[in-house]
């Protein structure tokens, strides 16, 4: 799609999407032109999927933004992730957790992170189970510069947008479960999942960000 045909898009869903989601475009393999006329349509949250792309793109797009970290993130790539991001969606183990919380102390930093439930219990899929969602937490919560802030999930792929809703309504019952338990230091207010094929269904289920590729810049390559 050429950039005026991006940014018309992105209006469109914008106006679709209710006030109390957040849009964050999904820009792997996107040039910073494309992430730029998306910025200029109203979005304000970049995805990323890997640290060198982002720190390629990232300086080419000057307009305030928030950009998150929303692949996986390997450990020796933590430091250079920091450089790049302002959030990370994709933490899913201690020992990054852990790697994390000595740079940013070092640094005197805090990250805002979502926990990645592998809420579809796919074998080679990343995330934490949702049934160690709880202590994982709880371990969190000694890191203090790590700011826990809510979950993300990708479940299964979708054959029909339905197919996406018992997955989402397990994570808004584990993220409002987990928001009762009080845990200090761990905050639940971001419901990151829904993608372009199921998003509305994952607004009807409780998202509170849904993030977009396909549906705001076309099909990839
Ligand atoms: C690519 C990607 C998306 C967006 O996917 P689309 O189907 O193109 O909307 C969302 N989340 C993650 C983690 C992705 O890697």
């Amino acid at each position: 799609m050429d950039l005026d045909a991006i940014k018309r898009r992105c209006e469109e869903i914008l106006k679709r999407v209710p006030d109390h989601v957040t849009v964050l475009a999904a820009t792997k393999e996107r040039g910073p032109e494309e992430i730029r006329a998306a910025i200029a349509a109203g979005i304000t949250h970049i995805g990323e999927n890997y640290v060198q792309e982002a720190l390629a793109k990232r300086p080419r797009v000057p307009e305030p933004a928030t950009w998150h970290m929303i692949g996986h993130l390997q450990r020796n790539k933590a430091k250079k992730a920091l450089d790049v991001f302002d959030w990370l969606q994709t933490l899913d183990s201690l020992k990054l957790a852990e790697r994390l919380e000595r740079l940013l102390s070092q640094g005197g930093r805090r990250l805002p992170v979502l926990v990645e439930v592998n809420i579809g219990r796919e074998p080679q899929k990343a995330g934490v189970l949702p049934g160690d969602l709880g202590d994982f937490l709880r371990e969190l919560s000694r890191l203090p510069h790590l700011e826990v802030r809510g979950l993300m999930a990708i479940p299964p792929e979708p054959e029909e947008p339905e197919d996406s809703r018992p997955y989402f309504r397990e994570m808004r019952r584990l993220f409002e479960a987990i928001g009762r338990e009080g845990i200090p230091g761990v905050r639940m207010e971001v419901l990151s999942m829904g993608m372009s094929a199921d998003w509305e269904v994952a607004v009807e289920e409780g998202a509170t960000m849904i993030r977009l590729g396909t549906l705001l810049f076309g099909p990839r390559s």
